[in-house]
């Protein structure tokens, strides 16, 4: 909590009850969840949060570098405290997106330069398939 309040400070971003809870939340989970999942988590502790204010808090985030947003396919974005690059993979079943880690690809980005008359800023590397779980249930 202490942490979080001074991770919110050092990017000049007001502290609120909310803030702290979405961050906090995200920072101790590997679920790479959407705003409705951080909703859903939070509203039963936080009576006062709405699906709006994650929806805002997690822009915010994003633009302050606190988050990085991952698209991987589904409607609604997924979030995740760690800003580092870092691949992911997604199951295609129940839609779980796990890290990918060791990560053996974070040279990408260099070894595609060459390729491309584009200055390279970044990359999302996201692998599909089954999750144990799923495919152990399969038909
Ligand atoms: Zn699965
Ligand atoms: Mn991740």
């Amino acid at each position: 909590m202490k942490d979080t309040t001074k991770i919110l400070r050092a990017k000049g971003l007001k502290v609120t009850p909310q803030r702290i809870a979405i961050y906090t939340m995200l920072s101790h989970t590997k679920e790479h969840p959407n705003a409705e999942m951080i909703y859903q988590a939070l509203e039963p502790t936080n009576p006062t949060l709405s699906l709006a204010t994650v929806y805002k808090t997690l822009c915010l985030f994003k633009s302050s570098g606190l988050v990085q947003e991952l698209s991987v396919g589904e409607p609604s974005a997924r979030y995740d405290a760690i800003t580092t690059r870092h691949s992911h993979v997604v199951c295609t079943c129940c839609g779980k997106v796990k890290d990918l880690s060791p990560d053996p690809f974070g040279e990408l980005r260099q070894q595609a330069t060459p390729f491309t008359d584009f200055t390279l800023e970044s990359e999302q590397l996201i692998f599909y398939g089954k999750c144990p779980e799923c495919e152990k249930t399969k038909p």
